[in-house]
């Protein structure tokens, strides 16, 4: 039996650190402990799959085949067989979306029976960013130097008074659970966070994805390096299957507009004689925002950049 955590990270525990006091380590996960003829958890989502056949199939599908079958499919079970534990320093406004993902298993550090510590996450001057005009609730780019100089200067004095503050009322006997009121939401917090592969994997479709802030971005990518060495064959096959990675996900609308496309111009496609209208989706009564998302597949799919962007000004 071998322990793979072990193997593949020796007697340290993983680590990536994230933001400027955060972390996120595994602590543990299943299954750990290996047979000897396996060298990653692969091959449990595999041995899940084969319950539900009842029969050896490992000559007829290897793993790593059956595998990529599974996610293609969204054959989800067997994935849940797969577990991690990790333990994760975050600011408490990273950690509020973190909670949203009702699947995972938390047990956090207590404001109620302890004193938090004294970190604050203050984001570095190139990484104070504008609020976004195309997504309301994202940033883009930078903002002027000397503003990001500005709030960063402003918000770590802010958390330093916010900390003397809290110290200060519980010196005066006010209770831990109701001075740390004072404190700001990007206080570091920690937890427990103990989750499955199948929902895991759903967590960082949507928290690696370019609509979700940055911050918590950062926690899905360190989680994607800790894991990929333990689960390298789940990883390249949700790389490569996943809508939100490799893959992408067509409307009926987008599936009928790239028919109609072949259809007009022949393949392989001959763009320069296509008219604008043929390029966008407002001929089929959709919004604005889905027409942009539209736009952005077809850029990926190589489709003519310039008649789509000339569509959407007219849209
Ligand atoms: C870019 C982005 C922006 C967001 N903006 C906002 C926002 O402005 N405001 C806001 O409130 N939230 C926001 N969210 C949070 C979002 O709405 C989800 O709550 C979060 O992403 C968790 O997703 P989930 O429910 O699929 O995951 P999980 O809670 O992990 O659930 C996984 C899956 O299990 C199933 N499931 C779990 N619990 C239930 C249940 N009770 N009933 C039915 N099915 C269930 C569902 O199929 C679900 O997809 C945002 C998320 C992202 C990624």
């Amino acid at each position: 039996m071998t322990d793979l955590l072990e193997m593949k990270y020796g007697k340290t525990t993983p680590e990536e650190k994230v933001l400027d006091h955060g972390f996120v380590r595994i602590v543990d996960m299943m299954p750990r402990i290996l047979p000897e003829t396996e060298t990653t958890a692969d091959y449990a989502i595999a041995e899940a799959a084969r319950c539900s056949l009842n029969r050896d199939m490992k000559t007829l599908l290897q793993d790593v085949v059956l595998n990529r079958y599974l996610m293609r499919q969204r054959h989800t079970s067997p994935f849940e067989m797969v577990e991690f534990k990790f333990d994760i320093k975050l600011p408490i406004f990273v950690a509020r979306q973190m909670i949203r993902h009702r699947t995972a298993n938390v047990n956090e550090l207590s404001g109620r029976y302890a004193e938090l510590p004294d970190d604050f996450y203050i984001p570095s001057d190139d990484n104070v960013r504008q609020q976004s005009t195309s997504n309301i609730q994202g940033s883009h780019g930078q903002v002027d130097p000397q503003v990001a100089g500005m709030f960063t200067s402003e918000l770590f004095n802010f958390c330093e008074g916010s900390y003397e503050t809290y110290g200060r009322f519980m010196g005066e006997g006010v209770a831990r659970e109701q001075a740390r009121m004072v404190l700001p939401l990007n206080i570091y917090t920690q937890w427990f966070w103990k989750i499955d592969l199948h929902n895991l994997l759903h967590f960082l479709d949507l928290r690696t994805d370019s609509h979700a802030q940055k911050e918590i971005r950062e926690y899905a990518e360190a989680i994607i390096r800790l894991i990929t060495p333990l689960i390298p064959a789940t990883m390249d096959a949700w790389n490569d299957y996943s809508p939100f990675r490799g893959g992408m996900l067509l409307t009926r609308f987008e599936v009928e507009k790239i028919r109609e496309i072949t259809e007009n111009m022949g393949m392989p496609v001959d763009f320069g004689a296509a008219t604008p209208s043929t390029r966008s989706l407002t001929d089929m009564k959709v919004s604005k925002l889905e027409n942009r998302e539209w736009i952005e597949k077809a850029e990926r799919l190589g489709l003519d950049h310039a008649f789509l962007r000339a569509d959407e000004k007219d849209g």
